[in-house]
């Protein structure tokens, strides 16, 4: 016996969520969820994430708009009749019932043998590291060992989608790093359409295909992690993915898609993005400042951080300061040092205003 996948794409088309008579929850939302793919909802709070993923489930009906799991609109559908499974962030076990029993309960409904339910829910435990805990009950368990159950307990049902909301919140950071590796290992393995809320930025550029990040009810941008982490579409995106220094640049050339932007003497080319001549804004990671530059802007130390695996500074430049990082742990630079500061490969991006 297998566990295998009926994977499913998923789509939203126009779909909006209020909530009473006011409470704009998902403003017009269109998204395409391909099949086999782990997608992440992340914003912070508030933003609609949760709202989203309910009405995948058919927790929450839809206002208008449209949803599709596969070829079927499954808008107005009840959560019973939709082919997909949630695992919660409460693991939601049943506290009476063995580990065994909780990961069979969603399988007798669904027209399987006692003897089938049973080979099923083994190999779903075998599949998310808990072979032999079968007779145990959750609370014998560890935090970890338990949203594993709930995990099984999704994957046995082999739903065309698999919904995780916030599946980590309860587990401390170590066990968050195991538990959310393991479930991207299966999610993979087996090919499973994925939806999975968290408000963690580094989970959600951990776990992956694609990243929605959602503000204000609608979406500011989809992509994948390396997309949104080298190419943010505006300062929230920027902000909330990654650390960003945003730097005060003027553009003095715009050439068809490539401006030429000054800071102090130092020139640099790079996408326009449709932003005109005059004041801007880039954002740059930590990680693509380049500290002893031949070509850059001058800047003095004036912090510096050993970390470990890694130097962290705090450059003061006449327009500002900002963070950088180097791999450089052994001939750090000291308070004080006079820097000329410049840009990798993919460094700074431009921003619209606002
Ligand atoms: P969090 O990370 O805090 O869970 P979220 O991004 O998941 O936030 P939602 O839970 O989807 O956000 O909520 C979106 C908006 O809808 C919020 O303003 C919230 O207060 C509101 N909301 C959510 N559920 C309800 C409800 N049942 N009734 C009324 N308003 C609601």
């Amino acid at each position: 016996m297998k566990i295998s996948s009926k994977a499913a794409p998923v789509s939203f088309q126009n779909v909006s969520k209020i909530y009473g008579r006011d409470v704009l929850a998902v403003d017009d939302v269109n998204l395409d969820i391909e099949a086999g793919k782990l997608v992440t909802l992340l914003g912070p709070s508030g933003c609609g994430k949760t709202t989203t993923l309910r009405m995948i489930a058919g927790l929450e009906m839809a206002t208008s708009g449209h949803i599709l799991i596969g070829d079927a609109d499954v808008t107005t559908l009840p959560a019973t009749d939709r082919d997909v499974s949630m695992v919660f962030q409460s693991y939601a076990l049943f506290p009476h019932m063995s580990v065994l029993e909780n990961v069979s309960y969603g399988l007798s409904f669904s027209g399987f043998t006692k003897a089938e339910t049973r080979e099923r829910a083994l190999v779903g435990l075998d599949l998310v590291g808990l072979k032999g805990f079968d007779t145990r009950l959750p609370s014998e368990l560890s935090g970890g060992q338990q949203q594993r159950v709930a995990v099984a307990r999704a994957l046995v049902l082999e739903p065309q989608v698999l919904l995780f909301d916030e599946p980590l919140s309860n587990l401390d950071a170590k066990l968050r790093r195991q538990v959310r590796e393991d479930i991207r290992a299966i999610q993979k393995d087996l090919g499973l359409t994925v939806v999975y809320v968290t408000h963690d930025q580094e989970e959600a550029l951990a776990v992956s295909d694609e990243i929605v990040v959602m503000r204000n009810a609608a979406i500011a941008q989809i992509g994948t992690p390396r997309q949104l982490y080298d190419a943010p579409v505006d300062r929230f995106v920027a902000d909330f993915i990654g650390e960003a220094n945003l730097l005060p640049c003027s553009i003095e050339v715009v050439a068809g898609e490539q401006a030429t932007i000054a800071i102090e003497d130092y020139r640099y080319d790079l996408p326009s993005r449709g932003i005109p001549v005059g004041p801007a804004t880039m954002a740059v990671r930590p990680s693509r400042l380049v500290i002893g530059a031949k070509d850059g802007f001058h800047a003095k130390v004036a912090k510096a951080t050993y970390v470990g695996v890694r130097m962290e500074y705090t450059l003061e430049a006449a327009f500002g300061s900002m963070f950088a990082v180097q791999d450089d742990v052994d001939t750090p630079l000291e308070v004080g040092t006079e820097v000329t500061v410049g840009f990798a490969e993919k460094g700074p991006v431009l921003l619209p205003e606002g």
